[in-house]
Parts: C-alpha cells; structure tokens; sequence
C-alpha cells in the first residue's frame, strides 16, 4: 500500500479563533471540508456548539468530526482546539479500473465515474428480462443519480414488496458503492442457479442505487476516486438533510439539496417495504432510530434482522469483522443522535423499513480489499433482500366491486411512530413483523374498517390476509329512481324479482360484511328472479348493472 505525501497526515494542532492554520484554510478551500479531532472532554463541555459539525468516530479520547465552512466559523472565536487529521479518501492511492470489461473479472479497481454509467447500463441491455434502467435524476454537475431494477420480470407491476438497497451518499465512503454493483452483476448471473437468488428476484422487485452522492465520490474529477468528499457539491452532508420526525422539515437549516430532492420524489413515487442505507468508517448495523432515545413498534424484528446480518457476516469473515459494541448492531440514537438522517426519513414519512450498514472500518477501502469485502457481506444481504418477502400481506379490496383499495393497515396496540403501512395503488400490502399474535385493522375513507384478530405470525415465514372492506353506503353515489329499477318485495322472504324497463346486464349481491353471495352475468332481460330461500336473515347490498349505469340497491332478508 502507498501512502500519499506524508505532510498531509501530520496532524496539526490549531485553535481556531486564535491562529488558523493555513492549511486548514486550504483544505476549507479545495475540498469544501475538513477532518478534524476534539478531546472527548472539549467535545463534551462544547456539545451544543458542534451542532453543525458530521459526528465521525470516537477513538482513544477523542472525537472526528467532518466540518464545512459553516461549521468552521460557527466555532470562531470559541476556545476549542481542533486538529486537523490525515484525509480518509487520500490514505491510499486508489487503483482506477483500465477497462469496463475487466470490472466483471477482476474487481480489483474503482470504476470512474463514466464506467460507472456504462456497467449500469451494460447490466439492463445484457439482462432485458431481469433488470431496467433507471435515472432517478440529474445533478448541475451533469452526474446522474443511477439506478436499477431487478427481478423476475421487472417489465411488468407484480405486486411485489419493493427494496431498495443505496449506497454511498457519503462521497467518501465507497466500499458500498462497489459492492451493489456486484451484487446487481451476483443477482443476474446466479438467477438460474441459485434457489435463494432465484426467490429473491421471482418475489421482491429490487431497486439498487449504487451511488447516492457522485459529485462527492469523484470530487476530483470523473477519472478517480482517490479524494472524494464526505459532503456534495454544496459541502452539505446529505444523512443530515432529511425531514426528521423530530426536528422538522429543515432539521440541518439548509434548502434540500438536489439529491434530496431526487431521493424524495423516488421515494413519494414508490412504494418501498424495506431497505438499506450503505455506508462506511466502522463495522455495524444501525436501526431506528437515530433522532429520538424511544425504541421503534417493531424494535425485536429490528434486533432479529439486524443480528442475522451481523451474525451472517461474522461468519463469513476473520475474526473481528462487524463486531463493533461486541455484537456487531446497535440502536441507532444509543450510538449517537443523528437529525435530518434518510433512515428515519424513509421509516418515519414512508412507512419503510431502512436500516444503516456500515460495511468497513476504512471509508475508501483500497482495491486489494473490496473482494474480501463482498464475500463478507454478500450472503448477509440475501438474506436481508428475503426478510421483504415475509410478514403479513394480502391485498384490500372494494367488497361491493373488487377494485383495490388503498388502506391503512394497522397493528393494534402496536403500532406507533409511522410503523403501520398502507396497500399499495393495486390494493398490496407487505408488513414484517416479529413472531407473535396480531389484531391487525384495516381502515380507509368511505369504508367501513374491519379488524382481523389473533392473525399467528412467525419470522420467516408468510401470513396471507386478503380483506375485503365494504363501502360506506352513505358514500356511494346511488340511483335512487325508481322508475329504473323495482325490487319486489321488500323485505324479502323467499325469492325477490327484479325488473327494469330496460335490459339489466349484471347482478351482483353481498352480505353485511361484503362476502360475495350471487352473482349473475350477460343477463340482458328485463326482469329476474332470485332464489333467497337459502340466505341467512340480515342486510344484503345488490349491485345491479346495466350497459353504462350501476345501480345500487338494500334488502333485506327475513
Ligand atoms: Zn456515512
């Protein structure tokens, strides 16, 4: 391994407000940031005052932080000492990949930035069945936010629970980038091979995006990695520019920057059941949440994924591999309080389920590395990529008409925080959810909700709950002409005629609680007799049809 110019790693210690070096200035300069150190016991009699400061690491007594201008000055003229540290993306001098072709063979080498956009591409024309091409949107700098689809058939909406794994919106942080682009090209390839990739792309529909934040990873330039930023063009951190469930929609005091304009409209427009948020600078899962010390509805799901993944990668690795706070997870806040991070955003505003990886102790990971890396991790995302397919669903539907509907599906006396989730446009649902027993409601406008009780639920497994919800009678608009329809009599006893002056071409009738009970089609008469001798006492619903009008109509039964 090379090490660059050794003037950059020695450490300088400077006060800011009294003398700032120049090289700090410099770096303020070229970069847009800085790394830097604080004793632990400056940090701590200055907590408030770092507030605008990237919280990094702690290590032997002191505390890193990345910082921008902004964060510079607001500590101006404050007796704190910082000390400017080696750059992480300039530790070692990256090998860039000559060729897009040998990327596949020997992933030992970065991509630039312009092979990056031809691998993804390469991936969608080589695989037409089994993965789409999609720019989520374009940066000023002209870079783009990239990302595929994958599955067993990505050209068609199956209903399927969507993933989403994204990687690397810490310019700096690259081994994640990397190892989505081979887990994309491991996906493709085993799809016919492999009984677990072959699930996992027949039943999720998987979103990867690889690079989340371009114009901090090639900071430098299209052509090397090697001195990328942590923040974007902007010097933003973008895991701090997220609403946040508790401080508000401009948690970091700046406008939304570009590629959280992008991720937002992404996620608005999909439907997304779980994912990842890839990272790198320590070995560790962290779960919600990261703003508030309140442990999330689902926190023993949390704690189960979040150990089958650091369990998984322990053992495929060297001893001491992700096993920082021992066993290799966390709670994101009982590590440190992030606000504005897109892991509460996507759990708190999207109903998602997004934990935070962080794949390495080094954030740009020399190339000799990244292969170990990936045989690290790789299985641990199967099977966090699976966890989608499991847990309770079904689809909700107009009991009166079939069509779906978008309903709240909600856990009783569990669920708190945004932990329910809602069906999708077609009617879907997807909820994870621990081993246990649920009573689970379901609820939208214009319907009259319905709780299904003691639903048995066990990890990795599947609970089928198709619901039909009936509309609020008061909400649909109903004929009330009698000169179109006559329903004699009623009350019915034994059998009920209907008639109309003209032909009737559809009957359908359901019970109180929207069960189907007749149905009749191409009927095309006048008038029809109907047989209810058989039927249950009660309130039935009779949907009558003609060639361009629906007519609604109440019976009862005696
Ligand atoms: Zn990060």
């Amino acid at each position: 391994m090379r090490y660059l110019i050794i003037c950059l790693l020695i450490v300088l210690s400077i006060k800011v407000g009294a003398q700032t070096t120049n090289e700090l200035e410099i770096q303020l300069k070229e970069r847009g940031e800085v790394y830097i150190s604080i004793l632990e016991q400056e940090v701590k009699a200055n907590y408030k005052l770092l507030n605008n400061f990237s919280f990094d690491k702690n290590e032997n007594g002191r505390v890193y932080y990345y910082g921008n201008k902004r964060a510079i000055s607001s500590i101006k003229d404050k007796s704190i000492n910082i000390q400017l540290e080696p750059i992480p993306s300039l530790l070692y001098n990256i090998k860039m990949l000559e060729n897009t072709a040998k990327f596949s063979t020997t992933w030992d080498a970065y991509p630039t930035y312009n092979q990056y956009d031809s691998l993804m591409h390469k991936f969608a024309t080589d695989y037409p069945n089994l993965c789409k091409f999609h720019t989520l949107g374009s940066l000023n700098s002209g870079r783009e936010i990239l990302a595929l689809q994958l599955g067993d058939s990505v050209n068609i909406d199956q209903n399927e629970p969507q993933f989403l794994y994204t990687s690397t919106m810490h310019g700096d942080e690259t081994v994640g980038y990397i190892i989505t682009l081979r887990l994309i090209e491991y996906l493709l390839q085993n799809y016919n091979t492999n009984t677990q990739v072959k699930y996992i792309m027949d039943n999720v529909d998987i979103w990867i995006n690889p690079l989340a934040n371009p114009d901090g990873t090639y900071h430098t330039g299209n052509s090397t990695v090697n001195g990328a930023i942590r923040y974007n063009a902007n010097n933003i951190d973008l895991n701090r520019n997220y609403p946040d469930p508790e401080d508000g929609m401009h948690p970091d005091g700046n406008i939304y920057q570009e590629e959280t304009e992008i991720f937002m409209d992404f996620a608005d427009s999909m439907h997304f059941v779980m994912s990842a948020n890839l990272h790198s600078g320590a070995e560790v899962i962290n779960y919600p949440w990261d703003t508030w010390s309140q442990l999330p509805a689902d926190n023993d799901w949390w704690i189960y994924v979040s150990k089958m993944f650091a369990d998984t990668a322990q053992y495929y690795s060297p001893s001491g591999y992700m096993t920082k706070f021992g066993s290799g997870y966390t709670n994101g806040y009982q590590w440190y309080s992030v606000y504005g991070g897109r892991q509460d955003y996507m759990n708190y505003f999207h109903h998602c389920r997004e934990f935070t990886v962080e794949l390495s102790n080094t954030k740009l990971l020399p190339e000799s590395q990244l292969l170990n890396h990936w045989n690290y991790i790789y299985p641990s995302m199967l099977n966090y990529l699976e966890e989608a397919t499991y847990g309770i669903k079904g689809r909700v539907t107009d009991s009166i008409t079939g069509y779906a509907v978008k309903a709240k599906v909600e856990i009783l006396n569990h669920d708190i925080d945004s932990s329910l989730v809602y069906s999708n446009d077609s009617g879907y649902y997807h909820r994870p959810i621990y081993t246990g027993t649920y009573n689970v409601k379901y609820s939208a406008n214009g319907y009259n909700s319905k709780t299904v009780n003691n639903i048995v639920c066990n990890i990795a497994s599947v609970k089928i709950e198709n619901v039909q919800l009936l509309p609020i009678i008061e909400a649909i608009n109903i004929i009330n002409d009698n000169s179109i329809i006559h329903i004699y009599p009623n009350p019915v006893f034994d059998k009920v005629k209907i008639s109309s002056p003209v032909s009737i071409s559809n009957i359908i009738m359901y019970d109180a609680v929207g069960r189907l009970v007749y149905e009749k089609k191409n009927i095309n008469m006048n008038s029809i007799f109907i047989e209810t001798s058989t039927y249950k006492s009660g309130i039935y619903f009779i949907r009558i049809a003609f060639k361009s009008q629906l007519v609604y109509r109440k019976i009862i039964i005696k």
